[in-house]
């Protein structure tokens, strides 16, 4: 599958909105699998579901009592002969006639010629009567045919992201397996000659060192939105070390190429140049937004490459806005996002500047439910203690006025 070129035009900085617009432009479905309906939890489904059957298939009881007919308990105490029992799965075989009621309990079908069902705490039995000893209308504890699905009539849409809830209808809906997208393939590639892995740093005299981080939190991400994650390592800052790793990478077994480092200008950021050296055409890089200005998008191929920055802020938060949705348009989910919500600012909060500020920051629930947000202390993007601390991020448009604690913000709450 191609990718489209969308039309952008490159722009010093280009605003998050128009860069998610060029990321998520012409996005579709990448393909679809069947798959086990225990294994559909967080799939996004291809198709509409028509269910396969009609539920409940008869009219049922939704109570343990006695099925009637409605018109022979309007006057309490009404007396009325036992003739047979209904159970789960053993269903009885006659019809209830006027004066005649039949034993049921819960889940079993009510029997021909009974519309209603007295519970058994409204009755007092002695042999084979039963005696009401409270009034029940006609029609009560009785669930309808088809009034959950019919056979036929779609439960579940194309483009949902499935939940428990919605595997449990589809089960009920009588689906074995589910047509879903096929799984994004995202290889993950991280440069920094300072890069070590957890557990293999030299110690001693080695303070240029950090530990690696992003590969980490991009593969969490990535994973909760559906994707199958491979890790290619760390590459040293060296542009032929780079455009081996990147040609591995776009020669067909990814979807999308996700890269961490050198992004930025700096005479070691060489993500740019690698990329444009194997072919892949950027049409995004730079964008009003912090953290994570540098960030790169592009395609070769149909092989999609979205470039972070270093920072590991940076790169988690951009992988929220950019990766997740992106990820979730490749299933053809209906809603990618990133999904924002309403709250309330906890403390003022200066004027903003051109880039759209994605600020880490605690909420706090009121009782009347609304949700008060407070920046976190420290915006650094290095700072990893802050980002786990943090449980959503707080939106400052470009160019928004000073804000006073009370007034209404957008947040994007961390939902992992
Ligand atoms: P860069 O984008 O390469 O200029 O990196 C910016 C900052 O992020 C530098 O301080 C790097 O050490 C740090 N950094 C880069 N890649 C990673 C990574 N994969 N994990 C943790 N920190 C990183
Ligand atoms: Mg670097």
């Amino acid at each position: 599958m191609g990718v489209e070129k969308p039309a952008g035009k490159k722009a010093p900085l280009m605003s998050v909105e128009e860069a998610i617009g060029l990321v998520t432009a012409g996005v579709s479905a990448l393909g679809v699998e069947q798959v086990a309906v225990a294994l559909a939890d967080g799939r996004v489904l291809a198709q509409d579901l028509p269910a396969r059957r009609t539920q409940p298939p008869a009219d049922m009881s939704a109570m343990d009592g006695y099925a009637v007919r409605g018109a022979d308990i309007a006057q309490t105490p009404a007396r009325l002969d036992v003739i047979g029992e209904s159970a789960a799965g053993r269903p009885f075989a006659g019809a209830v006639g006027p004066g005649q009621a039949v034993r049921i309990f819960t889940g079993a079908v009510v029997p021909e010629g009974a519309d209603t069902v007295v519970i058994q705490e409204n009755t007092s039995r002695d042999g084979d009567i039963i005696t009401t000893t409270a009034p029940t209308a006609a029609l009560r504890n009785v669930r309808k045919k088809g009034c959950d699905f019919t056979a036929g009539t779609p439960g579940l849409f194309a483009g949902r992201r499935l939940t428990g809830r919605d595997i449990m209808l589809a089960a009920a809906m009588d689906h074995a397996t589910l047509p879903v997208a096929r799984r994004p393939r995202v290889a993950l590639l991280q440069t920094g000659d300072e890069l070590v892995l957890p557990g293999t740093g030299t110690g001693t005299g080695k303070d240029s060192e950090i530990v690696v981080s992003n590969a980490f939190g991009l593969a969490a991400l990535a994973r909760r939105a559906g994707a199958e994650v491979t890790d290619l390592g760390l590459v040293r800052d060296d542009l032929s070390a780079i455009r081996a790793v990147v040609e591995q990478a776009l020669s067909g077994a990814f979807d999308l190429v996700v890269s961490s480092g050198g992004a930025s200008v700096g005479d070691h950021d060489l993500m740019a140049p690698a990329l444009r050296a194997e072919g892949v055409e950027l049409f995004v890089h730079k964008i009003a937004l912090r953290p994570g200005k540098p960030l790169m998008f592009g395609s070769k191929s149909g092989v999609r490459v979205l470039g972070l920055p270093g920072n590991p802020v940076s790169s988690h938060v951009c992988a929220m806005v950019f990766l997740v949705p992106l990820l979730r348009a490749l299933q053809g989910d209906a809603a990618p996002g990133p999904a924002t919500a309403p709250a309330r600012l906890a403390v003022d909060v200066p004027a903003n500047d051109v880039r759209r500020d994605f600020m880490r920051a605690r909420m706090d629930r009121h009782a009347d439910g609304s949700v008060h947000v407070t920046p976190c202390a420290s915006q650094d993007s290095a700072m990893l203690s802050v980002l786990a601390a943090a449980d959503c991020l707080l939106i400052r448009p470009p160019f928004a006025p000073a804000a006073q604690a009370g007034d209404p913000c957008d947040i994007i709450p961390f939902d992992d």
